[in-house]
């Protein structure tokens, strides 16, 4: 039994009671068999890093800037991310590449920010339904994934994670299905082990419609380290639930 990592992608909900009530739920959870992670909106690190410290609940956010610092109106850098000890920090969302034109460069650039401050990186790759229907799911998940493996020279295999969310799968319900998670999943190995002999240390999550009732199925799979969860860990008894699975 291998400790899986589970994180929880609040996306732009929350409010300071809702989270409280979330916080103290996820805070009582003790002895989890796996590493759980929250991924709160940045205005509400203050309170995720007061009410989740000394728990078993790590924390972190879901964008970092393309930049050190500076003149940037609105944008958070990763090195203020640290001063909310941040753990986790997710890139290149599909929401992110979509509602904001995230481009490979400045995904590459956040990505290495968020390194430079100790802050792991989940990368977040995935084919749309149209890359799907014109079979180019493998071609496009492997490019994703090149623009870091290919830019990052040095980059230690285990010191990021990265995310398989096949962008038709995210918040519509309907899961990928277990026989193509697995399929996915083991092309994504084969090339991180191709591009590194660690290949094997970067861990692999599955993220689209996670829930209660599929977390199981998928987490057992071969390749699969960990799930990245949206609408459900919104409920936070749900969301310890899917914490709570041995795989
Ligand atoms: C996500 O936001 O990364 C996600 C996987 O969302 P959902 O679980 O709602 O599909």
């Amino acid at each position: 039994m291998a400790q899986k990592l589970i994180v929880g992608n609040w996306k732009m909900n929350g409010s300071l009671r809702s989270n409280a009530l979330r916080f103290q739920v996820l805070a009582g959870e003790v002895q989890l068999p796996n590493q759980v992670v929250v991924l709160v909106p940045f205005v509400y690190l203050a309170q995720a890093k007061a009410s989740l410290t000394g728990s078993d609940i790590l924390w972190g956010a879901q964008d970092v800037s393309d930049q050190a610092g500076g003149a940037f109106t609105g944008d958070v850098s990763a090195e203020m991310l640290a001063d909310f000890a941040c753990h986790y920090v997710l890139v290149g969302h599909s929401e992110r590449r979509k509602t904001h034109n995230e481009s490979d460069i400045v995904i590459v650039d956040k990505f290495q920010h968020a390194l430079n401050r100790s802050i792991t990186p989940i990368l977040c790759i995935g084919e749309t339904a149209q890359d799907r229907q014109e079979g180019k799911s493998e071609s496009v998940v492997l490019e994703q994934l090149d623009v870091v493996l290919k830019r990052l020279e040095c980059l230690d295999p285990a010191s990021f994670v990265v995310a398989y969310e096949p962008v038709w799968a995210i918040g519509t319900g309907k899961s990928a299905s277990v026989e193509s998670i697995s399929a996915m999943h083991s092309l994504i190995r084969a090339h991180l082990k191709k591009w590194n002999a660690r290949g094997e240390e970067t861990r692999i999550l599955y993220g689209g419609s996670v829930t209660t009732e599929n977390a199981e199925r998928i987490l057992k799979l071969e390749n699969v380290e960990g799930v990245l969860v949206g609408n459900a860990s919104l409920e936070a008894h749900d969301f310890a639930a899917i914490a709570r699975i041995t795989a």
